[in-house]
């Protein structure tokens, strides 16, 4: 491998269940407002064309079956919210992707957790800011193994959602989202060449809320078991 100047960053690769190798993150994309009971929580009145936002891929905090993640409270927020989302790991890509074929660029599913700073969301919403800081801060993505499609099928129904300390606060179904998996994907492959690696976060349903300083979070979705993150004091 050619020298660098400084120490090369480390790839951010995710476990995978079943397997001792590792899935390689490139990018991470996700599905603004996707389920309809959120997206009313959120303010939005009727169906609009998927949006997009991004997380760097080095906001992963991977965390590995059968184990607990460790988030620690970021700092510049008071509102941390939790999201439990679907993610889709892509083994392929390309441009202008048909559903179908973006179904098949599917590699395979994790459980994951899109968190965010509400508080910083809302003043950037208010003054028409980037989401970056809301959105794409250090540690905001927990995400467990990914899950291959081999081994899952495709996932358009089951249960997910999330608990905090034992109680439910999230839940719904994955056939509730207004864009599916494939169309998602089809649509993001217009604006940008997806490829390998790319994660793609599909969305959460309704219940999102605030956590605080040890809470104990459970994220569940049917056939991909149960991702477990305690937020940590930083
Ligand atoms: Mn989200």
């Amino acid at each position: 491998m050619q020298e660098t100047v400084i120490p090369r960053p480390e790839p951010v690769t995710l476990a995978v269940q079943g397997s001792s190798a590792r899935f390689p993150v490139r990018r991470i994309y996700c599905v603004g407002r996707n389920y309809a009971d959120h997206a009313r929580e959120m303010g939005a009145t009727g169906r609009e064309l998927p949006f997009f936002f991004g997380k760097p891929a080095d906001a992963v905090l991977n965390v590995a079956e059968g184990t607990e993640g460790q988030m620690p409270y970021p700092p510049q927020t008071h509102n941390l919210h939790h999201e439990v989302e679907l993610v889709a790991a892509l083994g392929a890509g390309g441009h202008n992707l048909s559903p179908e074929q973006a179904a098949r660029a599917v590699w395979g599913y994790a459980i994951g957790l899109d968190m965010t700073r509400r508080d910083l969301q809302a003043e950037a919403k208010k003054q028409g800011r980037p989401w970056e800081t809301a959105k794409g801060f250090d540690h905001s993505a927990p995400i467990g193994p990914v899950h291959p499609v081999a081994a899952t099928g495709d996932l358009t129904k089951g249960h997910i959602g999330l608990t905090i300390n034992g109680e439910q606060r999230q839940t719904g179904d994955l056939s509730d989202m207004i864009w599916s998996v494939p169309e998602a994907i089809a649509y993001l492959s217009t604006l940008f060449e997806l490829r390998a690696g790319d994660l793609i976060f599909t969305g959460t349903p309704a219940g999102v809320g605030a956590v605080v300083s040890g809470d104990q979070l459970e994220a569940q979705i049917q056939g991909l078991g149960t991702l477990r993150v305690t937020i940590v004091q930083a």
